[in-house]
């Protein structure tokens, strides 16, 4: 797709889907926006959160970085964009749920595993960033070292959630609402070539087709 492609997408917007749902967006400008739902997701172009979910404007707050990865909370006065677009889910707009969702074929956490990134490819801000899955990595090794490569990435792919689900509970306003049932955390993975969604069982640390059974 071109950027010409893209100023088309953006006519056809105008005249299709924004036609379409201009009653939701009014609605959304008067009433403010309130979503139930958070998502952490990777800023990989083949992973599209509100296609895979299918959520229209307003229902879901969106947050993208390298590697769908939550760092532990760190208040120390530094820029951290993911951690104030959890601040301003959980604590302003009051989510129900955040979901944390890794994929395959994740370009960082492949990097990671190579050695790809080091100090003179991602030095400044990727190899820093990803410190928060570099025990994660050295678990791998440890327990799937004699594994393929591609084995090896798709355990850390897996870990890096499951880490992310961990760092959640570092922040006091995410543990605490977790703790009296006023938010629910969720650990999913999406297969690209599937379309298909794994979710994380907590309680096996698991991941399964994600049920779509409506409570
Ligand atoms: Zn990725």
């Amino acid at each position: 797709m071109s950027f010409d492609d893209l100023l088309k997408g953006y006519q056809s917007f105008r005249s299709g889907d924004f036609e379409a749902h201009k009653a939701l967006f009014q609605k959304l400008v008067t009433e403010g926006q309130s979503p139930d739902v958070m998502m952490v997701s990777c800023c990989d172009s083949r992973v599209d959160p509100n296609m895979i979910t299918q959520a229209d404007p307003g229902s879901m707050f969106v947050v993208r970085n390298v590697a769908n990865l939550v760092p532990p909370y760190k208040a120390d006065g530094e820029s951290h964009g993911t951690s104030a677009a959890l601040e301003f889910a959980v604590c302003h707009l009051e989510v129900k749920h955040i979901i944390v969702m890794g994929h395959a074929h994740c370009g960082g956490i492949k990097a990671l595993m190579s050695g790809d990134i080091n100090k003179d490819t991602g030095g400044d801000f990727i190899l820093p960033w990803m410190k928060a899955i570099s025990e994660a990595r050295k678990r791998v090794d440890r327990k799937f070292g004699q594994d393929s490569e591609e084995r090896r990435v798709r355990e850390l792919e897996l870990e890096g959630v499951r880490v992310s689900l961990d760092n959640l509970m570092t922040f006091d306003w995410v543990r605490d609402r977790v703790n009296t049932g006023d938010l629910s955390i969720h650990g999913w993975f999406f297969d690209i070539e599937a379309g298909e969604v794994l979710a994380l069982d907590q309680k096996t640390d698991q991941f399964a087709s994600l049920s779509t059974e409506v409570n």
